[in-house]
C-alpha cells in the first residue's frame, strides 16, 4: 500500500472512533476524558478478523476461546466509574480478554495491572498492546480472582467477567477511598453491575445497571 493510502486508512480509521466516542456521548457517557481515550484505542486492532468492519460499531464482538470484546458503551461506563476528579490511579483489570478495556484504561491511568486465565488470550493481548506502545500495563497469566497481591493496593478495580459475588481478596486489595466496578450475578440470573467504594469505616456498594458478562471461572462457585 502506498504512504498515502496508508494515511487515508489511518484517518478514517481515526473517524470511525471519533464518531464511536460521539455515540457514546449521546448514550449518556458525560466524562470527556473517557471519551477522549475510546477516540484514541484503535479498537479495531482488537477484534478478529472477521470483525474489523463492526470495530466500531457498539457491540460486543467474539474474540474466540468462547469470550468476548466488551460494547464499548460498557467499556466507557465501567470506566467512568472508576474516575475521580483527579484521575485514575493504579488499576487492576480481572478479564484481559482481548486487552481493549486495558488500553482504554491505560490511556487514562499511570499503571493498569491485567490478569487472564486464558493463556492465548493473555499471549495475544500482551503481544498487541507491547505492538501498539502502551508501556504502562502489566499482564498476568492466571486467576484474577486472587487479585495480585504484589502490587496491592489498587485505587481502581475492574472485573470484566461476572461471578455470584466479588471475590473476597479484590475487596482486600482496593485502597480506601479507591473504587470497584463489577458485574453481579450467577449463571442464568440476571447480572447487575455494582460499583463498590471504600472508605475507613468500610465498604458502601450502589447497583449501576444490568448487565450481560461471560462468566468468572474459578471464583463464587463456578
Ligand atoms: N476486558 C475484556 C473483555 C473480557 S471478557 C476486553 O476488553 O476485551 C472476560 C475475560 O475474563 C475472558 O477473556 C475470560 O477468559 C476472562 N476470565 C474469566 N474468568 C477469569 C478469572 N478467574 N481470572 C482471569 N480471567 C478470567
Amino acid at each position: 500500500m502506498s504512504a498515502a493510502a496508508v494515511g487515508h486508512r489511518r484517518g478514517l480509521a481515526r473517524a470511525a472512533r471519533e464518531a464511536l466516542a460521539g455515540k457514546l456521548r449521546g448514550r449518556g457517557i458525560g466524562d470527556e476524558r473517557v471519551l477522549d481515550a475510546i477516540a484514541a484505542v484503535p479498537r479495531h486492532r482488537f477484534t478478529e478478523e472477521g470483525f474489523t468492519h463492526l470495530a466500531y460499531e457498539d457491540q460486543s464482538l467474539s474474540i474466540g476461546h468462547g469470550q468476548t470484546i466488551s460494547q464499548p458503551w460498557i467499556v466507557a461506563l465501567m470506566t467512568q466509574a472508576l474516575m475521580t476528579k483527579g484521575g485514575l490511579g493504579q488499576v487492576l483489570e480481572v478479564g484481559t480478554g482481548s486487552g481493549y478495556q486495558a488500553a482504554v484504561l491505560a490511556t487514562l491511568a499511570p499503571r493498569v495491572f491485567t490478569i487472564e486465565r486464558v493463556a492465548a488470550l493473555y499471549r495475544r493481548a500482551r503481544a498487541l498492546l507491547e505492538e501498539l506502545g502502551y508501556d504502562n500495563v502489566h499482564f498476568r497469566c492466571g486467576d484474577g480472582a486472587k487479585g495480585w497481591k504484589q502490587f496491592a493496593p489498587f485505587d481502581a478495580v475492574i472485573v470484566t467477567a461476572a461471578a455470584a459475588g466479588i471475590p473476597p481478596p479484590l475487596l482486600g486489595q482496593l485502597a480506601v477511598g479507591g473504587r470497584l466496578v463489577a458485574p453481579v450475578g450467577g449463571r442464568d440470573e440476571t447480572q447487575e453491575l455494582m460499583l463498590v467504594t471504600r472508605s475507613r469505616r468500610g465498604y458502601s456498594e450502589r447497583r449501576l445497571c444490568s448487565v450481560k458478562f461471560v462468566p468468572l471461572v474459578g471464583a463464587c462457585g463456578e
